[in-house]
């Protein structure tokens, strides 16, 4: 099959190696021309585990270009993907600007009848928006197929799920045989070894991708919430999750307590679908609850650091892990951004360190924070250590060169990997989210005046975003 695959992001790249390596003949398009200049030359633009190898692949075996050239592409293929972004716009309702001008490209060069298949997540009743467009500009010359192919790949494990996924979905009308006819051939492979492929109607599809995220959102929201009160009340929640997970309906997937979740995808779809509800006056009140703890939660991290540093300024604060999760450099909605924002206003020395995320980190905070060359290095004569990404370095370090390096030996973990007791047994000061034994004065910070704290942080983190601060920060 001669195939477009429009937008190079990390579902669209992920997509058009993926495609390729099924036998396929795919052209990856972007608008970015520094993009397309690099997947030229056989760079990968971001970290994805894997996907520098099969890039370099597919383009030596030729099965696979690339082109900022929307014309040519649409001319030479037969099925068009659609991967652009949806950022949220400022009233959290999804941009949906590039995907229309994919649809308005496909309808003005498409020579014949072909297939356009939305993976973008867009919201319910996107897909018929599409299909107006592209008949409006077609002239109804051709008789297009719109399909809709929600995206569930995760970043860190992109190609892995590309190739494994647990299910496909696909939307399309009823009557239309031939674009299942064509979905049926394109994911054959996955198909005959068992993964289930789900036929639905387009709006169905579009909620299901909404879905699937909200409720892996409201999850851990859940969770995170659940690991607040255990603090509270002297249980610990990774015993919690242990006995409550073994329960088959309920299981220990996406069911970790931390400083929230962030990244491209669930915070923005949450806040997305709530405004979606909106525009069919319904009030998505669980979402919404979701999102609050969400936003307060890295703040956690805050109060228990001003547990122990009442006043912050002129303290060392080594920082482990960036991205939003392991395996990937991404920090769009990672809660470390949050963090740094706040421990800046408090004139804190902040040293980072990240396997991946360092050169995007440096490009929003540049100076303002320090770069030491590894995770040893950052801990020099630091006041505290906090663990924000679980990345699998992280898990077994050498905890007397630790204590040689820092100046104070507190260990705040925001993804619950170390073991309180082991830790105090190294001598070390060690908090992990809603975890027991803490050495903390009490249970925790009480209700009342942990939403103080999270109040009042997020109305500086509202300030420290705005033009006048990120000046003040060299941001
Ligand atoms: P991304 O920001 O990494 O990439 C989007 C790409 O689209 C960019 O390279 C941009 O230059 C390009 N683009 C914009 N307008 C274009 C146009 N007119 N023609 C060609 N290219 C254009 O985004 P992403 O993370 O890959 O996400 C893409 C979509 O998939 C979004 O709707 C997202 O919500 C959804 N999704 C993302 C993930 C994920 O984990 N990242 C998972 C599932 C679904």
């Amino acid at each position: 099959m001669n195939i477009s695959v429009f937008g190079c992001g990390y579902v669209g790249l992920t997509t058009a190696i993926g495609l390729a390596e099924l036998g396929n003949h795919v052209t990856g398009v972007d608008i970015d021309a520094q993009k397309i200049e690099l997947l030229c030359q056989g760079v990968a633009p971001f970290f994805e585990p894997g996907l520098q190898e099969l890039l370099i692949r597919q383009l030596s075996e030729k099965r696979l270009n690339f082109t900022n050239d929307a014309r040519t592409a649409i001319e030479q293929s037969n099925v068009i993907f659609c991967a652009v972004g949806t950022p949220p716009l400022k009233d959290h309702y999804a941009d949906l600007s590039a995907v229309l001008v994919v649809a308005k490209d496909f309808s003005l060069y498409s020579n014949n009848a072909k297939f356009f298949i939305n993976k973008s997540t867009v919201p319910i009743g996107t897909s018929e928006e599409i299909s107006r467009i592209i008949s409006a500009n077609g002239k109804g010359k051709f008789s297009h197929r719109i399909i809709s192919n929600p995206e569930f790949l995760r970043e860190g494990s992109a190609l892995q799920d590309f190739f494994h996924p647990d299910r496909i979905i696909i939307g399309l009308a009823q009557d239309d045989k031939e674009s299942r006819q064509l979905m049926e051939n394109l994911y054959r492979p996955f198909t005959d070894r068992g993964v289930p492929m789900f036929f639905t109607d387009i709006r169905s599809s579009e909620v299901i991708k909404y879905a699937s995220n909200c409720f892996l959102a409201t999850r851990l929201s859940f969770v995170n919430e659940l690991a607040n009160f255990c603090e509270l009340a002297g249980a610990d929640i990774k015993e919690v999750t242990k006995g409550v997970g073994l329960d088959h309906r309920i299981g220990h997937l996406f069911f970790e307590a931390g400083i929230g979740f962030g990244g491209s995808c669930l915070p923005k779809d949450l806040h997305a679908l709530i405004e979606i509800g909106k525009t069919h006056q319904f009030d998505f009140s669980i979402l919404k609850a979701a999102e609050k703890v969400n936003q307060r939660q890295p703040y956690r991290i805050m109060q228990v650091l001003h547990q122990i540093y009442p006043n912050l300024k002129g303290k060392t604060i080594a920082v482990w892990g960036l991205s939003f999760k392991p395996g990937t450099d991404d920090l769009r909605d990672a809660p470390s951004l949050i963090l740094l924002y706040a421990l800046l206003q408090e004139k804190v020395n902040i040293k980072v360190y990240d396997p991946a995320a360092i050169p995007k980190i440096r490009k929003i905070f540049g100076t303002s924070l320090s770069y030491p060359r590894d995770y040893y290095s950052a801990l020099k004569d630091s006041d505290a250590l906090l663990l924000l990404t679980e990345w699998d370095v992280f898990h077994n370090p050498d905890y007397r060169k630790i204590k040689s390096l820092m100046r104070h030996y507190y260990i705040l973990d925001g993804r619950n990997i170390f073991n309180p007791a082991e830790m105090a047994k190294h001598g070390f000061h060690y908090y992990g989210i809603g975890r027991k034994n803490s050495w903390l004065p009490a249970a925790g910070v009480s209700q009342p005046k942990a939403q103080k704290f999270y109040t009042s942080s997020l109305s500086s983190q509202r300030k420290l975003k705005s033009s006048r601060s990120r000046v003040k920060f060299g941001l």
